[in-house]
């Protein structure tokens, strides 16, 4: 279809939604009933599923995917690359006549049994242990998706340590679910048997021309640009959020919704973004397990369909220096399986005992544990982000807004007033009057309330949502189990409760913030308050094993402390291969397209002079000279500096103790790799655009 052309949806959008997907009405509709009870307790009481089941499931599983033209099955799992991993394997199975029939077994959707040793491990596993497993995850729906059976798996190792995202998530889920339930049965809700954490990832990403994105080196190596200067015009008109959809890329995004609703992903959100060149996506929250893994197939989907527009999207937390980098807001609530959010403030929080006992523990945790959430957003990308003035700072507060901050007031006795909704009314009659909400937004608040969920807006475009979720769990379970085990042995449950919210709230108050996050007077003011400032990713993670860190994984069956230790060394590693490849690649393009370009230009420009001066014309002031003399001293530069870059980056490889390595590839490396882009893109002003080697910030940005 020409770009030009609108396209317009015909599909039955209600067959379409979840049709390739091996959901609840499908396992209705095909399973034995006692099959589909048995895997119905499985999914919503979290009880063992017995192998006679597995293999009836599996059976229908293979049966349905076929129909759908699946000749293969994939465990497909999620290790410690922020990724996924599948390997397909076909359902044949050869015959004595030498045909074949098509089998899939419980055993094998059940158990798989991948090379654990070429997946990041932080020494959990040598080469020669090699063994490691993946098991089916029941509560994720498995799906098809061009000629494959999905299956969503968890992934350990032979000798059972965690090695993958959604194990640990799963456990999260329990761990909060079990607090939150005990505390509800103190407020008399005793029919509560599990409560979810529910989860809606707003996803942000950039489209850009797909023959441009292929000129660029650093884009397909790195995923952003490692030189590049600002174009003449920026996001200062403010004209791109929520602009009009131009037509390429309003057809991309019909093309995904498509991809996603067959997927059973309910993809609701779309919109342009602040940034030239970025869009949004969001779909209807769900439960913390199943957005983790749709938010996985989101951003593949995303990608993959940007292709065939001959588009690229780019996922990284700030491909453009000088422009907005993406995010991906986690918001992230609490409900209950009778149907309550536990985050509703109700009409009068002030009074809402149940209420307040989840915002103070929320309020509580991350206060006391703010490094590990921290850690959990912090990548060598998301570096570039965090602290811009696009997003929150790398300081961790809370913003509640004026209801709550007047509850919370409220609660600890001071006088003040509700505020309520008031009515809006427009002064234009024939506009309908509606009522407005109580609380106003602040965008600048790293995790904020915002009505009846927190949003969680550090996490960068590109990471996986579980990290953030496992620690948002975690910590919220640790509180409420605490206050469990103080109001279970109560007499006076309600004056128990006052009290101790009220203790708990004097005491963590400091990480309530409503006031600008991105100004330099909160960095001084949380530094006061004895709030953490890690500010990039080396710094996060020193903090990662923190003996606090270690006791709340460890006791609530997260991570074992080995694990913990791995993870550190994972992350780590990962930040100093990250910046080590950045570099390479900057060298790369310095030396072999950016001093070239420089050179030819030069050589042009000396030519003219030659031939002024032949015939006789003064030079000393030409044009020529005055840029030959600038271009030639960059250039000059330009040699030294990626002599220095390439000296650092030899060291930095050299140093084998992993946060010594990232503190110097943090400090030593970036700073010679900024230095170097300074001088490249002061050169880029100056070179003639044809001599150029790879399209600039003004085509990329605004060519789409
Ligand atoms: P905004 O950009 O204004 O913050 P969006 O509509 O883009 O809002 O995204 C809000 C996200 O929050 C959606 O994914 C939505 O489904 C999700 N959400 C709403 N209620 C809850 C909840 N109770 N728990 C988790 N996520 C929620
Ligand atoms: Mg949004």
């Amino acid at each position: 279809m020409p770009d030009e052309m609108i396209k317009d949806q015909k599909d039955d959008i209600i067959e379409l939604f979840g049709s390739k997907v091996f959901n609840i009405t499908v396992m209705r509709k095909r399973l034995p009933g006692h099959i589909y009870k048995s895997m119905m307790r499985t999914i919503k009481d979290d009880l063992p599923l017995e192998s006679e089941v597995a293999e009836v499931v599996a059976n229908a599983m293979k049966d349905w995917a076929m129909e759908l033209g699946a000749t293969h099955f994939t465990h497909w799992f999620q290790p410690m690359t922020g990724i996924t991993a599948e390997k397909h394997d076909a359902f044949i199975s050869p015959t004595d006549e030498g045909k074949v029939i098509m089998e899939f077994s419980g055993k094998e959707l059940i158990k798989g049994e991948p090379d654990a040793s070429s997946f990041p491990s932080g020494g959990l596993r040598a080469t020669f242990e090699a063994r490691g497993y993946t098991a089916w995850d029941p509560t994720s729906f498995a799906f098809v998706k061009g000629t494959t059976l999905y299956i969503p798996t968890t992934f350990v190792s032979y000798s059972g340590e965690v090695l993958d995202k959604k194990t640990p998530l799963l456990r999260s889920m329990k761990a909060v679910s079990d607090e939150a339930v005990r505390i509800l049965k103190l407020f008399g809700k005793t029919d509560v048997k599990k409560v979810t954490t529910t989860v809606g990832a707003e996803q942000e990403y950039f489209l850009i021309d797909r023959d441009m994105y292929k000129q660029r080196q650093d884009l397909i190596m790195t995923g952003r640009t490692l030189f590049g200067s600002n174009a003449p015009k920026g996001q200062d008109m403010s004209n791109h959020y929520f602009g009009r959809l131009r037509t390429r890329v309003y057809n991309f995004m019909c093309d995904v919704d498509h991809e996603l609703w067959s997927l059973g992903i309910p993809s609701k959100t779309r919109h342009n973004e602040v940034a030239p060149a970025q869009h949004e996506l969001a779909p209807v929250f769900s439960t913390t397990n199943l957005a983790t893994d749709n938010n996985q197939v989101i951003m593949e989907t995303l990608i993959r369909v940007a292709k065939r527009h001959h588009l690229a999207c780019l996922l990284h937390a700030k491909p453009f220096k000088g422009v907005n980098g993406s995010g991906k807001h986690d918001n992230w609530a609490m409900s209950t399986d009778t149907g309550e959010n536990l985050f509703d403030p109700g009409k009068d929080p002030a009074n809402n005992l149940q209420f307040l006992t989840f915002l103070i523990a929320v309020i509580e945790g991350i206060d006391r544990y703010p490094e590990i959430l921290r850690s959990t957003v912090a990548s060598a990308g998301n570096d570039h982000r965090l602290g811009g003035d696009e997003a929150p700072p790398a300081i961790i507060s809370i913003f509640l807004g004026d209801q709550l901050d007047s509850a919370l007031k409220q609660l600890a006795g001071e006088d003040v007033k509700s505020p309520h909704n008031h009515i809006m009314d427009t002064g234009i009659e024939s506009v309908p009057n509606f009522v407005s909400d109580a609380t106003d937004r602040n965008r600048t608040s790293p995790f904020a309330f915002t009505g009846n969920r927190f949003e969680f807006r550090m996490v960068g475009s590109q990471q996986s949502i579980a990290g953030p979720n496992i620690a948002l769990n975690t910590i919220a379970a640790q509180v409420l189990g605490e206050y469990a085990d103080i109001l279970e042995s109560s007499d006076d449950f309600e004056g128990e409760l006052k009290a101790l919210l009220r203790d708990r709230l004097a005491k963590h108050r400091r990480i309530i913030f409503n006031g600008n996050n991105y100004s330099e007077e909160w960095v001084a003011e949380a530094a006061r308050r004895g709030l953490p400032n890690l500010a990039d990713t080396p710094a996060a993670f020193a903090d990662y094993c923190l003996p606090k860190n270690l006791d709340l994984m460890e006791k609530h069956d997260i991570y074992s402390r080995k694990e913990m230790q791995a993870r550190q060394e994972i992350h780590l590693e990962e930040y100093a291969h990250t910046i080590s490849i950045e570099a390479r690649t900057m060298l790369s393009i310095a030396k072999r397209e950016i001093v070239p370009a420089c050179l030819d230009y030069m050589r042009d420009l000396s030519t003219g002079l030659t031939q002024k001066k032949a015939l006789g014309l003064p030079v000393d002031h030409a044009a020529e000279m005055t840029i030959l003399t600038k271009a030639s001293n960059l250039t000059d530069q330009m040699i030294a500096k990626i002599d220095t870059l390439e000296t650092l980056n030899y060291e930095a490889d050299a140093l084998s103790d992993e946060q010594a390595a990232a503190d110097f590839y943090g400090t030593k490396v970036l700073g010679a790799m900024n230095t170097l882009r300074e001088t490249a893109d002061q050169l880029e002003i100056i070179v003639g655009k044809k001599y150029w080697p790879y399209p600039i910030y003004q085509d990329l940005l605004f060519y789409v």
